[in-house]
């Protein structure tokens, strides 16, 4: 009779876990959305607590034995309230777009207009765009930036909503590199009657630590990743500061009207989910613990940091950011005017072992498989333990790369480089 543990090893799975490890360690990482867990944070996201069953919140499960997956989940919601001074948090969504969608249920009805950032100017899937839930359910509209600045108009966003009314209003991006004006969109919402959705998937721990406006007390609800600048497992996250009465009139069978946290805790589960994934809901608890140090305040603070004088560095090589710098973790580089596509520097960059992702730039001629952009964050090297000086080192490099893509030895030369230097800075051992 077999059991569990006289079952092989999975080396065929294993072997290219280990390749994928390797990968990670002698690279330079800098796609904007990912980054770096603690060990604790993996160790927990592969514990036994995969097993488990927890349908409901805790003290109200539909599943018998979660005493224990109680407290762990306990802790991540008291945790995330205290990281983001947050009065309610949901920590199941099992992904930012399933966060998201979640808050769909919960605001709208079929049907329903929606306004977003574009997806075309740095904007996100989940907030409107036709090949995903929230265009195809959903009404989308959307708002952009200036051709000239590559910066948010806001007259221009309130006149835009004023004209369309849409019910919910969304901001936040995933490749925009300037702060948000929380205070400027919550009055355009009020002035609409739409609920202000901050989506802080990509700065989320720059926000947490206070390096970026506060999008919690302006906005009714904000949503997150819990696994870009946070640094946690792969997961969202909805928080509310101040829970309100929903606006639109949605009522119990028994005709009370329902907060807004009773009805995104239902827009999680039963809406969108089944059961919670506790075991990322533990490695969650422990990446907020991890983001409420003064190390984890460091770090934020360093990743801005290295933004700049990468920003810099780029603009100093006659690079074209769009918005012409940062005030965050990341920056959109429109490579047009150095003649090279996005697909070509992300595949010439791997090359190196340099890691970057191909990215459309506001107004694009070229296709999403081709781009004229690309994107690149800090947040990832920044856990290697890389300053300021390394950033111009990246950039130097960088730009050798893409200057010299059709010399294999000029390449190859990088890439040892890169592999040597990231040797001397280990990841995991
Ligand atoms: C990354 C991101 C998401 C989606 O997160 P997933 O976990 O990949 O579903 C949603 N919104 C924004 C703005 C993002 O940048």
């Amino acid at each position: 009779m077999s059991t569990l543990t006289q079952v092989a090893r999975d080396t065929q799975v294993f072997d290219l876990i280990g390749k994928e490890l390797h990968r990670q360690e002698s690279g330079i990482e800098l796609i904007a959305s990912e980054n770096f867990t603690s060990k604790q944070v993996m160790e927990a996201s592969g514990s036994c607590l995969t097993n488990k069953y927890a349908e409901g919140l805790p003290g109200k499960r539909y599943y018998g034995g979660c005493e224990v997956v109680d407290e762990i989940e306990q802790i991540a919601i008291d945790r995330v309230k205290e990281l983001f001074g947050a009065s309610w948090a949901n920590v199941q969504p099992h992904s930012g777009a399933q966060a998201n969608t979640a808050v769909f249920l919960a605001c709208l009805n079929p049907g329903d207009k929606i306004m977003g950032f574009n997806l075309a100017h740095g904007g996100h899937l989940s907030h409107g765009s036709p090949v995903n839930i929230s265009g195809k359910y959903f009404q989308p509209i959307f708002y952009g930036v200036e051709p000239e600045s590559g910066l948010i108009d806001w007259d221009k966003v309130e006149a835009t909503a004023v004209r369309e009314k849409p019910k919910l209003l969304i901001c936040g991006a995933s490749a925009y590199s300037r702060d948000w004006d929380y205070v400027r969109l919550r009055a355009i919402a009020d002035q609409v009657g739409a609920v202000l959705l901050a989506d802080i998937s990509h700065p989320a721990g720059l926000i947490a630590k206070g390096l970026l406006n506060d999008a919690l007390e302006h906005s009714h609800i904000v949503t997150t990743t819990t696994h870009k600048t946070l640094r946690g497992p792969r997961g969202g996250l909805i928080m509310l500061r101040h829970d309100f009465e929903n606006p639109f009139g949605v009522t119990t069978s028994k005709g009370k009207t329902r907060t807004m946290s009773s009805l995104l805790d239902s827009g999680v589960f039963p809406g969108t989910q089944g059961g919670p994934l506790e075991h990322i809901i533990a490695a969650k608890a422990i990446a907020f613990g991890e983001a409420l140090s003064e190390e984890y305040y460091n770090y934020a603070v360093q990743v801005q940091k290295n933004a700049q004088v990468m920003a810099k560095a780029f603009l100093d090589k006659g690079y074209k950011i769009i918005s012409g710098g940062t005030d965050n973790h990341l920056m959109l580089i429109d490579l047009r005017p150095k003649g090279l596509t996005g697909k070509l520097a992300e595949n010439t960059l791997i090359k190196a072992d340099i890691t970057i992702n191909k990215n459309m730039v506001p107004f694009d001629d070229q296709s999403p498989m081709v781009t004229s952009g690309m994107r690149v964050g800090t947040a990832a090297m920044t856990t290697r333990g890389l300053v300021e000086n390394d950033m111009e080192r990246i950039v130097d490099l960088i730009d050798d790369v893409l200057t010299n893509h059709d010399d294999d030895a000029k390449i190859a030369a990088a890439k040892q480089e890169v592999n040597q230097w990231m040797a001397q800075v280990p990841l995991y051992s």
